[in-house]
Formats: C-alpha cells, sequence, structure tokens
C-alpha cells in the first residue's frame, strides 16, 4: 500500500493548477454572471492534453484513469473554477463509449473527448422518474433501421455547450420483474424534435441546466451504445467515475475555503491579534481540514478501484461513500470559511459565498446523500432495503 501519488500525478497537479490560477474565481463568477461559458479554461486544459487523461492512448488521449480525471477536477476546483462538463463528459460519457462503444463509435467519439473538443452531455434524470431510474419514462421505439425517443430529461448540465447526449433510455420492459429495459444512445443536440429549453437554477457557474423535450427524435441505430436493454447495467460504468468526479469537485472546492479561511484567519485582527489564534475558530477549520483530508483518501481509493476493479461492488461502494463524505466534508469547509470571514463572508469580493449552490448541489446530486445511506445500510451493513 503506497499513499504517495507519482511523480507524474503531482506534475499533472501542478500543470492543471498553473492553468487554472491564470484564470482564478474571479474570471468564473464573472463568466457566470454574463451568462457566458468558460471557453477560454476549457481550451486551455484541453490543449494541454487534460480533458483527455483518462481516454485510452489508441484514441489519442492520456492512457490513464479516473484517477487523473479526478486529479484534474480538484485541482480546478482548488482553483475556484469547477466545471460540471468534465464530469458528464470526460467522466461518464468518455467512459462508457469507450467501455461499450463499437470499434467505429469509438473511432468516431474518442478521438475528439481525447482533445477536449467533443463536449457530451449524459441524461438520466426525469421529472417523473426521480431517483428511481427503474421508473425512467423516455421511450426509445425500434422502427425499422433507426429509434424514435419520446419524452422528458430534466436538470440535464451544459447541454448548450455540447454537441451530443447520451441518452438514457426506456426500450422495454423486463417480463420477469415488469422493470424497464434501458438503452444508451448519442444523440445530437441539434436534431429534429428535440428541445431545449434552459431550467434556471440558484447556483453560480458558468454551464446552465436544461429540461429537454423529445418529440418523436429520430436516431439511426449506430447511435445505441452496447447492447439493446442493457442499459441500466452498463450506465453503471459511467455513474461511479460521475460519483468519484463529484467528490473530487468538493475536495476542490473544500480545499479552495480552506486556503482563504486560513490566509484570512492569520490575518485579520480584531482584538489586537489574528483571529486564527482563538480556538472558536482555528478549531472548526482544523475539524474541516481533517474531515476534508479524510473525503480526498477516499476518493483515492474509489478511483483507484474504479480504475483497477472495474464495476465491482466494492468499487460502487467506494465511489458512494466518497460523493457522500465529500459533499458532506465540502460544506462543512465552505461553511466554516464563510463564518471566519463574518460579514465578510457573504460580500462578493471574498469569493465564497458564491459557492454555496454549487456545494449544496453536490449534496443532492448526482446521487442524494439519503440514497447513498440507503446503499451503505443495505449492501454495507446488510439491513433490509426500505423501499
Ligand atoms: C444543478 C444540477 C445539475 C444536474 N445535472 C444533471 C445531469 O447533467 N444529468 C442528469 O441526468 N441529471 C442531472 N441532475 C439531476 C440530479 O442527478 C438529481 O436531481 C438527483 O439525482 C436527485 O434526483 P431527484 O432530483 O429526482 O430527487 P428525488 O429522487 O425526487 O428525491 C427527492 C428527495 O427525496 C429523497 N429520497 C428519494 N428516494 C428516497 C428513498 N428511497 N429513501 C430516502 N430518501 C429518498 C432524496 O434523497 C431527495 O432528498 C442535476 C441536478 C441539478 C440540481
Amino acid at each position: 500500500m503506497d499513499f504517495t501519488e507519482s511523480d507524474e500525478l503531482q506534475m499533472l497537479r501542478q500543470a492543471v493548477s498553473s492553468i487554472a490560477a491564470k484564470f482564478g474565481h474571479d474570471y468564473y463568477v464573472r463568466k457566470a454572471h454574463a451568462d457566458e461559458r468558460a471557453d477560454e479554461l476549457w481550451h486551455d486544459v484541453a490543449e494541454a492534453g487534460f480533458l483527455g487523461v483518462n481516454v485510452p492512448e489508441a484514441y489519442g488521449g492520456g492512457g490513464g484513469g479516473i484517477t487523473e480525471l479526478a486529479a484534474v477536477q480538484e485541482e480546478l476546483g482548488a482553483a475556484g473554477c469547477p466545471l460540471l462538463v468534465i464530469v458528464v463528459s470526460p467522466a461518464i460519457s468518455a467512459t462508457v463509449i469507450a467501455r461499450f462503444g463499437t470499434e467505429a463509435q469509438k473511432q468516431r467519439w474518442l478521438p475528439r473527448f481525447a482533445t477536449g473538443e467533443l463536449k457530451m452531455a449524459f441524461a438520466i434524470t426525469e421529472p417523473d422518474a426521480g431517483s428511481n431510474s427503474h421508473n425512467l419514462s423516455l421511450t426509445a421505439t425500434r422502427d425499422g433501421d433507426l429509434y424514435r425517443l419520446n419524452g422528458q430529461k430534466y436538470y440535464i448540465s451544459g447541454v448548450d455547450e455540447c454537441e451530443a447526449i447520451l441518452v438514457v433510455t426506456r426500450s422495454g420492459v423486463d417480463a420477469d420483474t415488469g422493470r424497464g429495459r434501458l438503452s444508451l444512445f448519442v444523440v445530437d443536440v441539434e436534431t429534429k424534435g428535440l428541445e431545449t429549453q434552459v431550467l434556471p437554477v440558484e447556483i453560480t457557474a458558468p454551464e446552465k441546466q436544461f429540461t429537454l423535450f423529445f418529440d418523436n427524435v429520430e436516431v439511426e441505430a449506430d447511435r445505441l451504445i452496447g447492447a439493446e436493454g442493457e442499459g441500466l447495467r452498463q450506465v453503471f460504468f459511467g455513474l461511479n467515475p460521475e460519483r468519484i468526479l463529484s467528490a473530487a469537485t468538493a475536495n476542490g472546492i473544500a480545499r479552495y475555503a480552506l486556503g482563504k479561511a486560513a490566509e484570512y484567519a492569520r490575518g485579520r485582527e480584531v482584538w489586537g491579534t489574528p483571529i486564527g489564534r482563538h480556538q472558536g475558530v482555528a478549531h472548526p477549520l482544523a475539524k474541516a481540514k481533517v474531515e476534508v483530508e479524510l473525503a480526498r483518501l477516499m476518493t483515492d481509493k474509489a478511483a483507484w478501484l474504479c480504475d483497477h476493479a472495474g464495476d465491482t461492488p466494492e468499487a460502487g461502494e467506494a465511489a458512494n461513500m466518497a460523493k457522500y463524505a465529500a459533499a458532506e466534508a465540502a460544506l462543512g469547509a465552505l461553511d466554516q470559511a464563510i463564518q471566519t470571514h463574518g460579514g465578510n463572508g457573504m460580500s462578493s469580493e471574498y469569493g465564497l459565498a458564491d459557492l454555496w449552490g454549487m456545494t449544496r448541489l453536490l449534496r443532492i446530486a448526482p446521487v442524494s446523500r439519503e440514497m447513498i445511506l440507503n446503499f451503505v445500510a443495505q449492501h454495507s451493513l446488510g439491513l433490509p432495503k426500505s423501499y
């Protein structure tokens, strides 16, 4: 067991960090407020090859895994620039296509994932299904050489900046269980019958959320990823990376917040001594630091298992636990960083309160705190399923 990061991983972190430092949290917030995309940041990280670190070398990628991609995302978060499209595009969509795509599909999409030129959104959430994927109702119906998609998705991140969407559909019903059988399709955003609508949320980020309406959208059969009806099993190869990348997002934000809090607590004097000397200020920050480091450790373990053990129960358990721990630790760290700043914690200038929406989101998505606790209760502790 070796807890030191390889030289390559440390160099990757430093390189991402120095690119992100050129932009910083001010850039991120400015873009969000101007309703603009963080294209320049995406471009520079992509140009350095860092958005394709997990794409196989045979397709022009870095040949690494989720460990490397999580390091990229954590460093962006630590610079105050967490990007949601990294979670859905290289982490979920590229992983699923690399694992289940045909050779032609891999040739078609992976090289452009590797360069960061291709961004692909991911759509599973529906208004009426909630956390219960078995209840998805967006249907894919075979019609000769194509499939017709009908239904709705919501809270789909970054659709306006993506070329295509990996869509989870219901393509049939399992005769034994009565549950939906799912299939995955890559659908171009610019397809007849697909309408996109911005879904306003209280999150300060350059990326927007969308509701998608599919009205008889025609999709060629060569857009089906993997086997028809096997979508639920396949999508899990992307959902563990999604959880790990979400954990990395939270860990990065937590580092950003704690860095700012410690700096402020060292410099701010109210009673003739730095406020960081008061244990009422120092101890909550120290506690937050411990919790963030524990979450980072679990995230590393989850990423390692994802890269080395694939979609095993251990990898799933670790990915869930990492997401849970990181979201809770980040919320604690950000809250304490705001408190440390007193009134300044709420000012725009100090760049903390605007991250609350994004950090709070990570307790809800991509899988909620409660659904993770259900998973752990049932699978790790052997307790009866409650729902
Ligand atoms: C900003 C943002 C970006 C997002 N991006 C994407 C995206 O790109 N693609 C995508 O597909 N989705 C995306 N989502 C959706 C997100 O993954 C879901 O919101 C999340 O999985 C929770 O599902 P839900 O909203 O349907 O909540 P619900 O399932 O309706 O749950 C509501 C509440 O009930 C609780 N609950 C539900 N069932 C149980 C149970 N059995 N036991 C205990 N508690 C329970 C939940 O924990 C939650 O607190 C995004 C959401 C947001 C807000």
